[in-house]
């Protein structure tokens, strides 16, 4: 097994891990064992105000009782802004990523002019107003031009040197659908209209944040993360994910989306609709409720005997 695997669990420290969370801490790890792989962990306390004081140490203590050691010490977005304005700053200059005045009413407004769907999952698929200049008004966020980067990215597959695509076609959305297409371990060829339906995506927030789909692409660039193993809630995500690692000649690991556990009202757990704390006090009790949801079936007295038995199992399921 080469030992070019690199694998990582990205945790938001928004409050303890939750069964959820465990089932895709746990996979992660046994993917990178079973592939002779190191796991790292990656504290995603970018979207700072969501953060809970302590969450970060209660997480990586609730993974320890589990077992799960990272093989390098966890890294903290909150330290990393200027690698994040460094990747903003080569994506403004390539004219693939532009300011925006837009306030959410705004959106609302002249999607509303356009006759345009407002929302997916609640999100406003942008309909690119200033992509055209800020006339003056002052900068909010910032936003990846999704048909000029979808450009840089055919450009990128047909092998033809990358050139700075120059913003001529700015006003609405108008081009012919480009989906991307990846294909993920678990469930199968996915793909995924970025333009059409998610829009020109921030990238720097109003509130001066960076947006998690920047921040999670240049680290896991930046750390050299070959497989990503993560909940099925972040698959939507991949595409747009995709796109970036492109625009910023960053390779595309590959993916797995785990699933999810879902609460009592049929909903995912999620630390949002109060998800209880994972404990861990009794590691084989939540170590064997994650494998269930994975479909493993793992015998072990102590944790060490039983991750060593879970590694197997995995491998024998996934290591392709
Ligand atoms: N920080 C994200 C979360 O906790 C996960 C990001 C990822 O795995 O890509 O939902």
């Amino acid at each position: 097994m080469p030992a070019t695997y690199v694998g990582r669990f990205a945790p938001s420290p928004t409050g303890p891990l939750h069964a959820g969370s465990l089932v895709a801490a746990l996979a992660s790890w046994l993917d990178a064992r079973a592939h002779g792989g190191r796991w790292l962990v990656r504290v995603e306390d970018v979207d700072q105000p969501r953060c809970v004081p302590g969450a970060d140490r209660l997480i990586l203590q609730q993974l320890a009782d589990c077992g799960l050691l990272p093989d390098e010490p966890p890294l903290y977005q909150s330290q990393r802004s200027a690698l994040y304005q460094q990747a903003l700053d080569d994506l403004v200059a390539r004219d693939l990523a532009y300011p925006c005045a837009c306030t959410r009413r705004d959106i609302e407004l002249a999607l509303e002019r356009l006759g345009r769907p407002k929302t997916r999952h609640g999100e406003l698929v942008y309909p690119g107003t200033c992509r055209g200049g800020l006339h003056g008004q002052a900068a909010r966020a910032w936003r990846l031009r999704t048909d000029l980067a979808l450009d840089s990215m055919q450009n990128q597959a047909a092998g033809q040197v990358n050139i700075a695509p120059t913003a001529i076609n700015s006003g609405a959305i108008n081009n012919p659908p480009r989906p991307i297409r990846w294909s993920d371990r678990r469930l199968g060829a996915q793909a995924q209209d970025v333009a059409a339906e998610v829009g020109d995506f921030v990238l720097k927030r109003a509130d001066g944040l960076f947006a998690y789909q920047l921040a999670v692409v240049v680290d896991d660039g930046a750390q050299g993360i070959t497989h990503i193993v993560r909940g099925e809630d972040l698959a939507d995500n991949t595409a747009r994910q995709i796109l970036l690692q492109s625009c910023l000649n960053l390779p595309t690991p590959a993916y797995l989306h785990t699933p999810l556990v879902l609460g009592p009202n049929g909903e995912k757990l999620s630390k949002q609709n109060g998800a209880q704390m994972l404990d861990t006090r009794e590691p084989l009790a939540a170590l064997n409720a994650a494998a269930t949801v994975l479909g493993l079936q793992v015998q072990g007295t102590t944790v060490n005997d039983w991750l060593a038995a879970a590694t197997a199992q995995w491998a024998n399921a996934w290591r392709r």
